[in-house]
């Protein structure tokens, strides 16, 4: 019998908006900018949630509210059971220990001036962790797992290739034995071949440590092959969720299924299967009533212009937001 999965992450109706100030003549407005609008996920420990949508979605905001790094508008985060919000200073801080982050840009996240084994010892020494020489040898040691060998350990950041930089933020981030990683398109700016060797050495960190990953990507072939579940985000909302070999096999909502049919395949005749979504999103700060969607949905109904579609379940482990899915299409 398989042990049941622990909690680790419970976000419940997260929001975070933006007053923004608009031109509007002599009298100063300002409107608000919904950069993420009530989403609610769980994650497991040792599980992957992948986070996917085009650029401006709402899905690094999300991971910066889940790391305390901006205060949310509204909703809660629960972290090993415990309100983040509701955290004092000090148990915060040990908590924070247990979140790590994992950056796009590994040159921008790691100090220029610091060399490979005093990059990955720093936030041992920051938290007063283990003497000097019990800090050495556990950064060895996991650089080592990391497939950086002594030959690197005494190299400055610029010295190193953009595959080995990411593997010390990693092990700048796994040094402090987090429970969660939040990585933010943590291979995007590698190239392809490298690409594959860092999501299999992430994948193998969190089988043997069983840390848990928010793993954000507007890449679907990368989330697809790390989530265990993936949530679909649009204009600050979570429009689709499901674990991906579900979503990948049968996506409900348009959004879904346009980002899916556009994942580069070997084949022509997938390629040509390839739904071409017509028109940028519309401006956050303007979202006209129903759908967010419905300026660019295929498959848009009068419904859609009215009346906002919830997350539905769909079945088990299935869920979206589309008046399709709930048959509603009478308004
Ligand atoms: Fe398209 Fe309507 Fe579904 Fe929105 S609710 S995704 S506009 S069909």
């Amino acid at each position: 019998m398989s042990t049941p999965l622990t909690n680790l992450l419970q976000v419940n109706q997260l929001s975070k908006h933006f007053e923004v100030p608009v031109a509007g003549g002599w009298i100063q407005r300002s409107a608000s900018l919904r950069a993420v609008d009530g989403i609610s996920f769980n994650l497991n420990e040792g599980r992957t949630l992948g986070l996917v949508g085009e650029s401006g979605c709402g899905k690094t905001t999300a991971a910066r509210l889940v790391l305390g790094l901006m205060k949310p508008t509204a909703g809660s985060i629960v972290f090993e059971g415990q309100e983040i919000s509701a955290m004092r200073n000090a148990q915060w801080r040990s908590t924070r220990q247990r979140m790590q982050m994992v950056y796009q840009n590994p040159l921008g996240a790691l100090d220029r001036r610091l060399k490979v084994i005093d990059q990955v010892t720093e936030p041992l020494k920051i938290h007063h962790i283990e003497d000097g020489r019990t800090q050495t040898e556990k950064a060895q040691s996991l650089l080592g797992e990391l497939g950086l060998s002594s030959t690197h350990w005494h190299r400055y950041p610029h010295e190193l290739s953009g595959g080995q930089r990411q593997r010390v933020v990693l092990a700048r981030a796994m040094i402090l034995s987090p429970k969660l990683l939040v990585c933010d398109e943590p291979v995007s700016a590698l190239d392809v071949s490298i690409q594959a060797q860092v999501i299999n050495l992430l994948q193998e960190i969190q089988e043997k440590y069983g840390v848990a990953s928010l793993f954000i990507s507007h890449d679907l072939k990368v989330v697809r092959q790390v989530s265990h579940n993936v949530a679909v985000m649009y204009l600050g909302k979570i429009v689709e969720q499901a674990p991906p070999e579900i979503l990948f096999k049968s996506p409900q909502h348009p959004y879904s299924q346009a980002l899916i049919s556009a994942i580069p395949s070997v084949s022509h005749r997938k390629n040509q299967g390839r739904i071409l979504l017509q028109g940028d999103p519309p401006s956050p700060l303007f979202l006209k009533p129903g759908c967010a969607f419905a300026t660019r949905c295929p498959l848009a109904m009068p419904v859609c212009s009215v009346k906002e579609p919830l997350l539905t379940q769909i079945n088990n482990e299935h869920f979206a937001a589309c008046h399709l899915v709930t048959k509603d299409a009478a308004c």
